[in-house]
């Protein structure tokens, strides 16, 4: 059996005004690289024609195409760690299926790996999304920057290339809420970052409505660190501190002085401090339900997806299945 030495991996929820654009240029642009390569589809429980096209391209392709049908929409990065579960080749690319990730980029990416890295990212100098979208990603990413110890210039890139190893290590990985380029950086050994190009989405319109770009980044911020409860420790004794020297200010000045309209009195509004505190207790009870509620789900050990069927000929299931870990 021969191995491809590149696979694609691309998750698709919703996409049928996009595939065959899709179709169309990315397999030029694998052929033009001039090694063996596999495109692996993972259809995210898409509720449009985007399942009957990927079997139509499967049909048309079948020695370089794969299909991984979910049952359910389980969302774009366990989509990923799936295809990571299919894919076969040596170096794997990912990208999105809407075309904003141009296939013909991979081959930068590619290069970068044969200079010896086992991570390439891609960066999108140019982005084409809105401006609330580039402002979000630009205000997650500088405080992902700082919290966690992941050093990456776009975690929202999807365009990226990882070695064989990190993509064992990724689908062996148990988490339930990953973010898998920031999970990909812990088991790099040499990451580096190439420019690639951006474009619009290429027809229907993104998955990220704000609600999940906010679930998103909470599964980015509390899957990679625990500074956010530790702030809230932090905050709690700078609060106290500041309350004992509070009470001591106040209560010399009430010997000292003991009229009642003086200039504490002005500044001192115990209700509106009360709700400054009240409202930060509920934000840090709230980030505790966070982790919490990620323990839980953990601790059930259900499984990440259902599939619910795999497009591919016999001869092409993979031998090793060393990447699937016992579940
Ligand atoms: N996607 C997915 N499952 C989801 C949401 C998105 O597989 O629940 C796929 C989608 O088909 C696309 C990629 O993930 O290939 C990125 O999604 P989208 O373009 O909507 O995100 P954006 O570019 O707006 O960040
Ligand atoms: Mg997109």
């Amino acid at each position: 059996m021969n191995t491809p030495v590149v696979s694609v991996v691309i998750p698709v929820y919703n996409e049928e005004a996009s595939l065959p654009t899709l179709f169309e240029r990315l397999y030029p642009a694998l052929d033009a690289l001039g090694t063996s390569y596999e495109v692996i589809f993972v259809n995210d429980g898409s509720r449009d024609r985007s399942a009957a096209l990927l079997r139509e391209q499967w049909e048309r392709r079948p020695d370089t195409t794969r299909v991984v049908l979910f049952n359910a929409n389980y969302g774009q990065h366990p989509a990923i760690v799936a295809g990571f579960e299919h894919c076969r080749g040596e170096r794997v690319v990912t990208m999105d299926a809407d075309l904003q990730n141009p296939p013909e980029e991979i081959g930068k990416l590619l290069a970068a790996m044969d200079a010896g890295h086992d991570y390439v990212g891609g960066v999108r100098r140019e982005r084409e999304d809105s401006w609330f979208r580039r402002f979000a990603s630009r205000t997650m990413n500088t405080l992902r920057e700082r919290i966690t110890r992941i050093h990456m210039t776009d975690q929202g890139c999807m365009l990226r290339a990882y070695s064989r190893d990190i993509v064992a290590a990724i689908a062996a990985s148990r988490e339930i809420s990953t973010f898998i380029p920031a999970l990909a950086y812990t088991f790099a050994s040499n990451p580096t970052e190439v420019d690639v190009a951006h474009a619009g989405r290429a027809a229907g319109k993104s998955h990220y409505p704000l609600y999940k770009l906010i679930r998103l980044n909470f599964d980015l911020i509390t899957g990679f660190s625990l500074v956010p409860l530790q702030l809230f420790s932090m905050f709690g004794m700078l609060v106290s501190v500041l309350a004992l020297i509070a009470y001591v200010i106040v209560i010399v000045y009430r010997l000292i002085y003991v009229h009642p309209d003086d200039a504490l009195a002005v500044f001192w509004d115990r209700d509106i401090l009360a709700f400054f505190l009240v409202g930060m207790m509920l934000f840090g009870l709230g980030l505790i339900g966070e982790y919490v509620g990620r323990i839980y789900h953990q601790v059930r050990a259900r499984p990440r997806y259902m599939i619910r069927a795999v497009l591919e000929r016999p001869s092409d299931e993979p031998v090793e299945r060393h990447v699937r870990s016992p579940q």
